[in-house]
């Protein structure tokens, strides 16, 4: 019945995480819409539109998934998509509180549409786009964490930043 499931979040940038998040929907849905949010109010490091290239570029090879933007409400976004289910990832304790939060508003908003949590596996519980940006900013060597030219685009993006 749930052939297509949409896979919201910021991806600032996308990491290992994302990736094995997309790779685990990709192996239960026939279609999994990987869809990047506008957020301004977070303040985001990338453009949504390098935001979904490199996630088009990360996921090449995978069969699938599309990639997409969206600036409404995750529910109304996944109603016109006509996906019933939502996608998000579960690494610690920490993200539960606010991943419960979201997930009952969005049951409440729309019945309809169920969330799903998918948990990485334990190399990357911890593993966060906001820790990658300070770490890069500090110089490591991120490629345990996020593929090759993502951390080019990192490193470039965050030497016009800073
Ligand atoms: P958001 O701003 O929507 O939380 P993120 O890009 O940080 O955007 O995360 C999108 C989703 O991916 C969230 O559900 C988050 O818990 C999950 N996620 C982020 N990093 C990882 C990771 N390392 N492993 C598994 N899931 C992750």
């Amino acid at each position: 019945m749930c052939q297509r499931a949409i896979y919201p979040g910021s991806f600032d940038p996308l990491t290992y995480g994302h990736i094995d998040l997309i790779k685990r929907a990709q192996d239960i849905f026939s279609e999994v819409i990987v869809a990047v949010a506008h957020n301004p109010h977070k303040k985001p490091l990338f453009s949504v539109k390098e935001r979904v290239e490199m996630l088009k570029k990360a996921t090449a090879d995978l069969k699938g998934i599309v990639i997409d933007e969206f600036d409404s409400l995750v529910v109304d976004y996944a109603r016109k998509q006509k996906a019933r289910v939502i996608i998000r990832g579960l690494r610690m304790i920490s993200d539960f509180e606010y991943e419960f939060q979201m997930a009952l508003t969005n049951r409440r908003l729309n019945p309809h549409i169920e969330t799903i949590f998918l948990m990485p596996p334990e190399s990357y519980s911890y593993l966060s786009s906001k820790l990658l940006k300070e770490a890069a900013s500090l110089g490591a060597d991120l490629s345990s964490f996020v593929p090759e030219f993502v951390e080019k685009a990192l490193k470039k993006k965050l030497r016009k930043v800073l």
